[in-house]
């Protein structure tokens, strides 16, 4: 730390990316990407924009805007475009909470939250999943305070029902309530529907998972349009060419895409099933996810063994420190080859743990 950083942030504890490794090939199960490419003609229109790099982007995105509202059934006024929806959840923290109304979410969530939180000197407030790792959405009813809810949750892949979700905007009205939908295409129900009756209610997604542009960095926010407003007016004071001309370009052309995406979510979600039952027969204990990935342990390795050992075999999946979930290792879904060579190592590292107890 030099001695020039600001005393506002010596305490800040930076989000830890999952490992982005160039050394070698691994079967990289460990982000939530998809396993497949955006489709060719969202390659094209990317490397078409990319001619005209010389020149910013439309700082309003008003073409990809337009058909966003068209996609989803809101006016363009209800949305807002960011560089991937962390930029807009950060909006959100920076937006909706201070001292007088501190955030709140679970205590196994999506580690950004509590970055956010920091980053922007929000007090806030973790409620605990219950035992079986849902949220209890009791627990974010008349909470005097900024609610932020992945829904499905992340790591746990767990979601809330549509009907829960409206109870906890409905219970809230001076408080925003933020659902991020980053995994909602796998399988969760998506509160957009919701957010023309309550003015409180701001839903965030992503194009990283089910729409293959994680490294182009593209989210959306859409809500009430003085919600939205409240974010451009942030959006303007820290970086109005916030989404690349790139980025735009192949985000509109994604929305244009619709057979192939479902295939795409259709086909990961076959490879869920048949890795979740594959890892129940071995022993595993895994939890019911909605997303693109399963968070997964069991009783015969402990889980930072397990992604140790699946690491030297060439895989990679994440593993979190925090007390709770220290047993689980997450495993996104990849390719069906993908899925059945994890399956192969994981039934190697059984019968070497099993070995290695056996002669101990
Ligand atoms: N929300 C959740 C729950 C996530 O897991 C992620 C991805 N790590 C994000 C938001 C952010 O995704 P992106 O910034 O790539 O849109």
């Amino acid at each position: 730390m030099s001695k020039f950083f600001s005393d506002k942030y010596k305490e800040l504890t930076p989000y830890t990316p999952g490992e982005q490794p160039v050394d070698m090939q691994y079967i990289k199960l460990n982000t939530n990407e998809s396993p497949f490419p955006p489709p060719a003609s969202v390659v094209e229109a990317i490397k078409a924009e990319g001619a005209k790099a010389h020149l910013y982007s439309d700082p309003t995105c008003k073409k990809f805007v337009a058909k966003v509202a068209e996609v989803y059934g809101v006016k363009p006024t209800q949305v807002i475009a960011v560089n991937g929806s962390d930029e807009v959840l950060n909006f959100a923290f920076m937006a909706f909470c201070d001292k007088a109304t501190p955030a709140v979410f679970p205590d196994i969530t999506y580690g950004f939250y509590s970055v956010f939180a920091q980053l922007n000197g929000v007090p806030y407030k973790t409620i605990p999943l219950k035992e079986d790792f849902s949220v209890d959405y009791r627990d974010y009813l008349h909470v005097n305070a900024t609610v932020f809810i992945a829904n499905p949750n992340a790591p746990t892949g767990m979601q809330l029902s549509l009907d829960e979700i409206e109870q906890i905007a409905k219970s809230n009205p001076d408080n925003v309530v933020v659902i991020d939908e980053a995994y909602v295409d796998f399988g969760g129900e998506s509160a957009v529907k919701l957010v023309d009756a309550y003015e409180n209610l701001l839903v965030t997604q992503t194009f990283s998972k089910s729409r293959s542009l994680a490294g182009a960095r593209l989210g959306i926010g859409i809500g009430s349009e003085k919600l939205i407003a409240d974010l451009h007016t942030l959006r303007y004071s820290t970086n109005p060419y916030n989404v690349n001309r790139m980025t735009l370009a192949g985000g509109y052309q994604a929305l244009c895409e619709t057979e192939y995406y479902q295939n795409a979510v259709r086909t990961v979600v076959e490879n869920r099933e048949y890795t979740a039952a594959a890892l129940k027969n071995l022993g595993f204990d895994v939890l019911p996810s909605k997303t693109n990935f399963l968070f997964v342990k069991t009783p015969l390795v402990a889980g930072e063994t397990l992604y140790k050992k699946l690491k030297e075999k060439g895989v990679l999946v994440r593993h979190f420190t925090a007390d709770r979930i220290k047993e689980f290792c997450r495993v996104t879904i990849g390719s069906k080859a993908q899925m059945v060579a994890f399956l192969q190592k994981v039934e190697e590292i059984l019968a070497e743990e099993k070995n290695e107890k056996g002669t101990n």
